[in-house]
């Protein structure tokens, strides 16, 4: 689709928060979307707080709000934090600029004072639903003179403040993802533009911003194309240019619904202390609704800007598949520097106890060779603890089904009398020794590959898979001379306790 705005303006787009919980990642794609398309034309990115709820936004949540967008890797060119040229930018700082335009509206006779309270909108509401109506407000308080409205508001009468709409026609736009998108003027009504409080209504703080941070494209979440009709009424009744709407479709989990929490985590706050890196989760974010051409998947922010084409956003869900981001992060983990990957892993290593507080160097060493083999097929971070155990627990008295078959042969039980004999009277273990000894009973009993070493990994881990022995080795033999708040057995004392759990 030809729409975008290809004016010699300068693209302006904004992602417009509220501040009323940790940001979802449905909103986080909005904002990647928005910074993608952006960033790619040159344009400039504006955040917004939109917190004129007053009861459910939170300066915390702004404050987790910025730190999740910026832990994304998303910057902005102009926003609460950093100010500009259109500020302020949060809507509770711009009340006055709500009500200049309000009066505006209302001297201009486009705009009306509402009495209705809420008892008796609610009133209407459920008959007209009853009666199978479009719950639509009436225009009761449409035509009360203005003299008489001003005189009821001065003897301190509560009211709201209404946009006058036409009650006849269309209102129609242009998606960039929907398409033509027409609404019948007779479902929307009279909109609120300022409630009975003062406080401005989304529908008309946003055009209001939108119009003076002259923002050129609004691109935004699917449950917001109801209120696009309105928005448009009302850059209509100003008079000002309307901005190219682009409205993305809803995030769903495999089943269709909404992505909520039953179906994992859901927020921006959850995947990173999980332990997913924030380039997979932008990776993955710009995948919901958008396909990269074919054979890029594994990409950087700056690969994505380079991409990314607005113009071919599809309209169907988006499906958040969450083995499609896991494999992503394994991805991206792969890549990473072993310094990186230690200062991720250390966290939870501590967390989990198996590492110190203030580890020493030869401590940090090891972690850091323990994390580039434990971490092989990890889908995040917060799984690597549960990976240690293979260095940090050792329980033969405890081995699984697999396991215990492995060793209850007679070959088996063969090899690991051999092996634990010839390393009774050994001070000292290590791969090239392990190597020579095995070469040995190969050759003494003519046992060999799988019913060779098998045995003996479940002798040396207690478990029946895990890592290759010429990894697992120098791994314990090593982190077995560094006191760790539990320590680390080596491989002759875990042979010890094999032979005496088993009766060897
Ligand atoms: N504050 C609104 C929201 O969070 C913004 C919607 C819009 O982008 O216009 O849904």
């Amino acid at each position: 689709m030809n729409i975008i705005n290809e004016s010699p303006d300068k693209i302006r787009v904004r992602f417009a928060p509220s501040p009323t919980g940790y940001i979802h990642v449905g909103n986080a794609r909005t904002a990647l979307f928005n910074w993608l398309f952006a960033r790619q034309k040159g344009g400039s990115f504006v955040l917004r707080v939109e917190d004129t709820d007053i009861e459910r936004s939170t300066q915390e949540y702004e404050r987790n709000l910025i730190q999740d967008l910026r832990w994304l890797g998303i910057d902005w060119d102009e926003g609460p934090d950093v100010g500009g040229p259109f500020g302020p930018y949060r809507q509770s700082e711009r009340l006055e600029l709500y009500h200049k335009y309000a009066k505006q509206l209302l001297e201009e006779g486009k705009a009306y004072y509402c009495f209705c309270s809420p008892e008796e909108l609610e009133k209407e509401r459920q008959a007209a639903l009853s009666e199978g109506r479009m719950p639509v407000y009436s225009g009761k308080c449409r035509n009360i003179p203005p003299e008489e409205a001003e005189r009821r508001r001065a003897s301190g009468e509560p009211a709201a403040i209404r946009l006058k709409v036409p009650e006849e026609g269309l209102v129609e736009f242009d998606d960039l993802v929907r398409g033509r998108v027409e609404f019948d003027l007779k479902v929307i009504g009279d909109p609120i533009i300022v409630r009975s409080n003062g406080m401005p209504a989304y529908n008309y703080a946003v055009v209001i911003d939108d119009a003076l941070m002259n923002i050129t494209h609004v691109i935004r979440g699917e449950d917001h194309v109801s209120n696009t009709p309105r928005q448009i009424l009302l850059y209509k009744a100003f008079g000002w240019k309307i901005p190219v709407f682009a409205h993305l479709s809803m995030v769903m989990g495999k089943d269709n619904t909404r992505l909520s929490k039953r179906h994992g985590a859901t927020s921006l706050d959850q995947f990173r202390q999980e332990g997913v890196l924030a380039e997979a989760l932008s990776n993955y974010l710009a995948f919901l609704g958008w396909s990269p051409p074919e054979g890029h998947e594994v990409l950087q922010l700056k690969e994505l800007i380079k991409l990314f084409d607005l113009g071919r956003v599809s309209r169907s869900a988006a499906i958040f598949d969450y083995e499609k981001l896991y494999w992503l992060n394994r991805q991206h983990i792969k890549i990473l520097q072993p310094e990186k990957k230690l200062e991720l892993a250390l966290p939870y290593l501590q967390q989990a106890g198996l590492i110190p507080a203030n580890p020493s160097a030869e401590q940090l060493d090891w972690v850091k060779k323990a994390v580039e083999v434990l971490i092989e097929g990890v889908d995040k971070f917060s799984e690597l603890p549960q990976k240690f155990t293979l260095i940090f627990d050792f329980g033969p008295e405890k081995l699984d089904q697999e396991a215990r078959e492995i060793i209850s042969t007679e070959k088996a039980r063969k090899v690991l009398s051999v092996f634990i004999q010839k390393t009774l009277n050994l001070e000292e273990f290590n791969y090239e020794i392990f190597a020579q000894i095995t070469g040995e009973i190969k050759k003494e009993t003519g046992i060999k590959g799988k019913d060779l070493y098998h045995p003996i990994r479940v002798a040396l881990t207690a478990r029946a898979s895990g890592l290759e022995l010429d990894k697992f080795i120098p791994l314990v033999e090593e982190g077995s001379k560094l006191s760790f708040p539990r320590p680390i057995l080596n491989c002759l004392q875990r042979l010890k306790k094999t032979a005496s759990v088993l009766g060897l």
